[in-house]
């Protein structure tokens, strides 16, 4: 007690002390230097070469400008590729030296993408991308991976990382989709709090530790037509029941800093909203950490958005809504804007200083002042042999295992199989964005040993019994032609068939279409028409449609990008050497008109009239929460700890699974409720609560849940987040209960 009564008291002295010395240093501050700190520029700004730079050297004359002349704060991203963590560390250690050579000494901050892993540092471990992590259910796991890339991300020097992604997928065809958590509120907020924690919460000048930056606030993955940075139109209830509860949790998990969404919500973008970033985000959840723009987006208010008349008058809108500092990031003129706005009075001193106080706070906390350049004791957390390990159980805890006709699966080891399709000797198509480069494309930069999935199917065959009709690389021609296909697959026992999608981030990953391209899906009938069973395992990062091709599929793994390690666990369930356990954490739709999320409303969920004789409105090809097992679970005794529940009592629901079947496995009980009538329309199903068990062949347990009223809430018609008196139905696998709120 008296421990945690001292530490508490030290982090409470330490704060203050962060904050007093932050203000201190204001006083001292010239306003050039006040705005250079609220600057942020990309890396190409001081590399020799600019973008074009390939080994990491930086350019003594443009380091002096951005850092000596214009003061920058911060510097971010790579030029063309990763680095080594060497490199990384001399580049850190120069942009400090020049730093320490200004006037006031202040230690510039570097900002990187680590979003499933060290993006940008060579050999470094990659993990699950989120979408994939949500399929694991499995919140501890996701710190853990977020402790690694912690770890890697300082280990190079950097301390700030642009992780975790918040935005609710929602929006299939939105292409940073495979960065969400999913189209789930509840995971989000349940994910994104741990990965938070697991960045921070070591204290942020430990050299495990890393500032988060939840982003993109708020509603950039739902925009109306689906391409990236495209207008979202959204009623506030809407964005308050679905968006913002992740950014509100992330908030209480104590999230240093934030990014704004590059979009805009009802005509307004976030990065001009004082609504946003000043009333809700600043006054209702109480945030006090720094607000960065994302790329150039105080620029585009003038230039894409059209709201701003002028460069000045976007730099004026961005600040006086709230924006501490600006990603320009590529030139400096937000900083003469800025400047000149300031000393025009179109920007009062004290946002000024609101915004520096908040910057320098973050340097402090992060120990930068103490010392800026690249810890030593941090450079041997890298790439530690354990990380692997990890790299492999997130990755098995991720494969989702779609379609298993007849138990078509696990094959044996006794098989032989034909290999086709582009993901078969892809390594892009198995990270996807943000690995190694921003795209993810250029395979000559992931780790060597990185496996294909040929390779790993070898690995557990012999090549005597894999035959294949790929070539290297998703593009290639040869993964495309059906013509080899019969003849291929003559003598083999069964066809694996990979398709997918190769790496994309941002807006080159806008699609026309989210069904499966033509061409693979005439790799699919073609490998069909030869009456093997073939196996369909998807690597992709967002749900494309296999409608047409599902039925004659025998089996179907969906393995999202899943990081280093996905080969190997694609192998490993496929021949019985892991027992897959991931649930879908999105509906995967049969086709465009059929895009329903699974918290429905009671409308959507009866379907009048259809020619299709389809009953529910909710039918996709596999449900949000899918996901099969080569063993059984069964549920027994469903029960609750009383009939009813009031604002001061919590009920606690409790059911007993069971493996019933003959293998170990691990299994996540969901629980759902459902509120039978409500003010505004209630949703069919709201997941509220998740564990993930491990159970052995034949034994039992328990699962205990404890709700209150919380966990029953919605969003009401004056926006208040409320909890109506009512009947209310519990939901675990297939048994119900019902219970009274009073
Ligand atoms: C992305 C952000 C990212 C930033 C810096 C932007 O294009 O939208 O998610 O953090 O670039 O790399």
């Amino acid at each position: 007690m008296l421990l945690i009564i001292t530490l508490s008291c030290y982090v409470l002295v330490n704060a203050q002390t962060d904050l007093q010395k932050a203000e201190a240093l204001i006083k001292k501050m010239t306003i050039e230097e006040k705005v250079g700190q609220m600057t942020q520029v990309t890396l190409a700004v001081v590399a020799k070469g600019g973008w074009g730079n390939q080994d990491g050297a930086l350019d003594p004359a443009a380091l002096k400008k951005a850092i000596s002349d214009y003061k920058v704060g911060s510097v971010l991203n790579t030029t063309a590729h990763a680095l080594s963590v060497d490199t990384w560390r001399e580049m850190m250690t120069q942009i400090q030296d020049e730093a320490k050579k200004t006037k006031l000494k202040i230690p510039v901050i570097y900002g990187l993408d680590g979003i499933h892993g060290q993006t940008y540092t060579l050999n470094s471990t990659l993990f699950p991308q989120s979408i994939g992590m949500a399929a694991t259910r499995n919140p501890e796991l996701a710190a853990a991976i977020a402790k690694v890339t912690a770890k890697e991300l300082r280990a190079s020097g950097v301390r700030w990382n642009f992780a975790p992604v918040l935005d609710c997928g929602r929006q299939p065809l939105w292409s940073r989709f495979p960065e969400t958590y999913g189209e789930d509120v509840y995971i989000g907020k349940t994910m994104g709090a741990v990965v938070i924690k697991a960045y921070e919460e070591d204290g942020l000048k430990n050299p495990t530790a890393v500032a988060s930056c939840m982003k993109h606030y708020l509603g950039y993955s739902a925009p109306r037509n689906g391409k990236d940075r495209t207008p979202t139109y959204m009623p506030e209830i809407e964005m308050r029941e679905y968006y913002l509860p992740q950014f509100r949790e992330a908030v209480k998990a104590g999230a240093s800093t934030i990014m704004i969404n590059s979009g805009e919500i009802n005509g307004e973008p976030v990065h001009a909203s004082k609504y946003l970033l000043t009333d809700v985000l600043r006054k209702e959840l109480g945030f006090q950490g720094l607000i960065v723009t994302d790329w150039e987006d105080i620029k585009r208010l003038h230039e894409r958005h059209n709201v701003a008349a002028t460069p000045r008058q976007a730099v004026v809108m961005a600040i006086n809504a709230g924006i501490d500092m600006s990603m320009v990031p590529s030139d400096f003129s937000f900083y003469d804007l800025l400047l000149e706005a300031v000393k025009k009075g179109e920007v009062p001193m004290s946002r000024i200083d609101d915004a520096v106080k908040r910057i320098l706070v973050l340097k402090y906390k992060l120990g930068l002042f103490d010392n800026p350049y690249p810890e030593e004791s941090a450079k041997s957390n890298f790439g530690k042999a354990e990380y692997q390990t990890l790299a492999l159980d997130a990755a098995h805890e991720a494969m989702t295992l779609l379609k298993n006709q007849n138990n078509v699966l696990p094959l044996s080891k006794n098989v032989k199989v034909l290999v086709a399709g582009p993901s078969a000797q892809s390594i892009s198509a198995l990270n996807g964005c943000w690995s190694y480069t921003w795209q993810g494309k250029e395979e000559q930069w992931y780790p060597t040993d990185s496996k294909t999935i040929l390779q790993a199917i070898t690995d557990k065959l012999g090549s005597a019994n894999v035959i294949t009709t790929t070539g290297k690389g998703f593009d290639n021609p040869l993964n495309f032609d059906t013509t080899k296909i019969p003849a291929s697959a003559s003598g083999v026992d069964v066809i694996i068939l990979c398709v997918g999608e190769n790496a994309y981030a941002e807006s080159p990953g806008n699609t026309r279409e989210l069904a499966l391209p033509d061409e693979q899906l005439a790799l699919a009938r073609a490998a069909a028409a030869t009456g093997k069973p073939v196996i369909l395992v998807l690597t992709e990062g967002r749900p494309r449609f296999i409608t047409s091709i599902e039925p004659s599929m025998k089996g179907i793994l969906m393995t999202y990008w899943s990081g280093k390690k996905t080969a190997e666990a694609i192998a490993d369930v496929l021949f019985g050497d892991y027992n897959p356990d991931g649930r879908l954490p999105f509906s995967y739709p049969k086709s465009m008109g059929e895009i329903v999320l699974y918290d429905r409303k009671p409308t959507e969920e009866i379907r009048e009239v259809f020619n299709d004789n389809v009953n529910s409105g909710y039918d996709p090809l596999f449900a949000f929460g899918h996901g099969l097992s080569y063993t059984t679970f069964e549920y027994s005794d469903l029960s609750l700890s009383s009939p009813s529940i009031s604002s001061s009592t919590k009920l606690t629901v409790s059911v007993t699974v069971k493996n019933s079947g003959s293998r170990d496995g691990k299994h996540t009980v969901e629980l759902y409720t459902r509120d039978l009538y409500a003010s505004i329309t209630p949703s069919m199903k709201r997941l509220r609560a998740f564990q993930k068990i491990n159970l052995k062949t034949g034994e039992s347990r328990k699962v205990v849940f404890t709700l209150d009223k919380n966990d029953l809430a919605f969003v009401n018609a004056q926006l208040k987040t409320v909890t109506e008196p009512g009947e209310f139905e519990v939901m675990i696998g297939d048994k119900k209960a019902k219970f009274t709120y009073k």
